[in-house]
């Protein structure tokens, strides 16, 4: 993956791509590996960093969503258990089993809470983790050794997938390009263009590294911009009705001792009728999440001093050390591109399915669903893109496409075992320079070798590329994330061949972004 690679793909394209994506999240990435897998010609855009929305501030849960089987959803449950087993099969480097322990404190959640368990379990079917069971008051202590004792009765324990969702995405646009797909960050697209039939033909995008402005054309442009989906659909038709209820969920970030060992905590029922979830994650406790009707949109939105308190005064409840303000690590917010029904008040209870849409254009619009479900998302898509563009009949491949980095034994690789087979390369640029073998910062695991590799083979252009989603450094403590900052934008300097000046403009950049992960005391 070479940025420059990727432009000369473009500047050499003569006739139309067969499908041109706008957008670089789960979605998009997704509908990448699929159309360029069936032989398709693709053009992949994003106007920032691939993954700077939605798709790097999920839950990093691979699951079929508990929550939606209480809602009577069970299409939906079962779609996203199969494919919870298909992404471990295809990426097991990312995904893992994740123990999760519901706590009881009354007697009646125990039975409750167990039945709801089981029939998740059983809808998985042959794409099954681990078996759900009741667990004694002792073995839920020995489990959450954090977890509040008092009036605790048990607990029952089910198993769900965690995932790290920057590293996947970056694992898919690996894939995307190893199969053929221009893919494309810091590409703008600023508008949708027509043929003489009134119908969308391609696009005028910018290279906002150059500032310079290009045109492509497609036989189907793919919007595939999440929250940014109504905005991209009125460049082609001003008037269209929006679809899209927009509504963020924030995340608090701790250090391990608020959740040592490997479980999950699961609380079913928080006072605002959400599931708020503690999960060990990177040697860190993450808290989340909550759901917030929003009508401001933003590719950095903020978590509301609401959420925040939200969030501390349900993981009291729970904890027997109680995480305070001062104990946040890290905190960030997305937004979920929900589709809309009604007036939009209570987005907690809007559907998770996805949609596909097409508009009188003829634009092809993906949104809605989940990071779980992408996979099946974009078979969909590319299956209607198809039929749109009359493009060849070819099937789907992508259910048992190994993505990029794909190794069965990644957890060989300790700190570096999310690169999978990319592990290896990243130690022997280590081995080969030692002052790439040392950490970046004493709190956290990253080397400078991981920032050369970020820059050499995955396209990160900026230093918060590098600290928030090549590693995950800002979003797991971001004033280690700040005191990283220079030493990666003198590393990046280098490999860019970039000056003292474009460091300085670089730090600073990233100064003000992380200033919105810290929380104010
Ligand atoms: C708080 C929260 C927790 C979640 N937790 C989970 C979870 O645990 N598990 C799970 O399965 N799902 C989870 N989800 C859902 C999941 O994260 C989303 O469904 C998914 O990331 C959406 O991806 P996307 O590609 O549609 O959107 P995005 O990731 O937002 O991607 C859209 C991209 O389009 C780009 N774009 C916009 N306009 C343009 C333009 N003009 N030109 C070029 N590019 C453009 C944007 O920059 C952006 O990168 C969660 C969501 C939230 C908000």
């Amino acid at each position: 993956m070479k940025r420059e690679q990727m432009l000369k793909q473009v500047g050499e394209r003569i006739r139309p791509w067969d499908l041109i994506i706008v957008g670089g999240g789960a979605t998009g990435a997704g509908v990448a590996v699929d159309a360029a897998s069936r032989g398709h010609a693709t053009l992949l855009l994003e106007q920032h960093d691939f993954g700077k929305g939605t798709s790097s501030r999920s839950t990093k849960l691979v699951h079929g969503g508990v929550r939606y089987l209480e809602q009577g959803n069970v299409s939906l449950v079962m779609e996203a258990l199969k494919e919870r087993g298909l992404l471990r099969q295809n990426a097991p480097h990312l995904v893992s089993e994740l123990a999760c322990v519901v706590p009881s404190y009354a007697w009646w959640e125990g039975p409750f809470y167990g039945i709801g368990l089981k029939l998740y379990e059983l809808l998985a079917g042959k794409y099954g983790f681990g078996k759900s069971q009741h667990i004694s008051k002792e073995e839920t202590l020995q489990r959450l050794p954090n977890v509040n004792p008092d009036g605790l009765n048990g607990g029952v324990v089910y198993y769900d997938g965690q995932f790290d969702d920057t590293r996947l995405l970056i694992n898919l646009v690996a894939t995307a390009a190893e199969q053929g797909a221009t893919l494309l960050n810091y590409a703008k697209v600023t508008a949708l263009n027509k043929g003489s039939d009134g119908l969308v033909n391609g696009v005028t995008w910018k290279d906002t590294e150059t500032g310079k402005i290009f045109t492509a054309s497609a036989k189907v442009v793919v919007n595939a911009t999440g929250i940014f989906t109504d905005s991209v659909r009125q460049m082609a038709e001003p008037d269209v009705d929006e679809m899209i209820a927009p509504s963020q969920g924030a995340h608090l970030v701790f250090d391990r001792s608020f959740l040592p060992g490997k479980n999950a905590i699961l609380v079913p029922h928080t006072k605002d009728g959400r599931v708020m979830f503690a999960i060990p994650w990177h040697e860190h406790t993450l808290v989340g999440t909550t759901d917030t009707p929003v009508t401001e949109i933003s590719l950095e939105p903020i978590a509301l001093e609401d959420e925040i308190g939200f969030m501390l005064e349900t993981a009291a409840l729970y904890l027997d050390k109680k995480p305070s303000r001062s104990d946040i690590l890290s905190v960030f917010a997305g937004i979920r591109p929900l589709a809309k029904s009604g007036d939009g008040g209570n987005t907690a209870a809007l559907s998770r399915d996805h949609t596909i849409h097409i508009d009188k254009s003829g634009l092809l619009t993906i949104t809605g669903g989940k990071w779980t479900t992408y996979r099946n998302m974009a078979e969909g898509c590319v299956d209607q893109a198809a039929t749109l563009a009359d493009l060849p009949d070819k099937p789907c491949l992508t259910r048992s496409l190994n993505i990029h980095g794909y190794h069965p034994n990644a957890a060989n690789f300790g700190p570096l075992s999310f690169y999978g087979s990319d592990a290896a390369l990243i130690r022997q640029l280590a081995t080969d320079d030692e002052t790439l073998n040392e950490p970046l910062d004493p709190q956290l695991p990253y080397l400078g070798a991981e920032v050369v590799w970020a820059v050499r083979e995955e396209m990160a252009r900026s230093v918060e590329d590098v600290l928030a989603r090549r590693t995950r450094a800002l979003f797991l403590n971001a004033k280690a994330a700040l005191r990283m900052a220079p030493r990666v934008a003198s590393i990046l300097a280098k490999e860019l061949n970039k000056d003292e000046t474009w460091q300085a403009g670089q730090i600073s950049a990233f100064t003000q972004t992380a200033s919105g992960y810290l929380v104010k005391l």
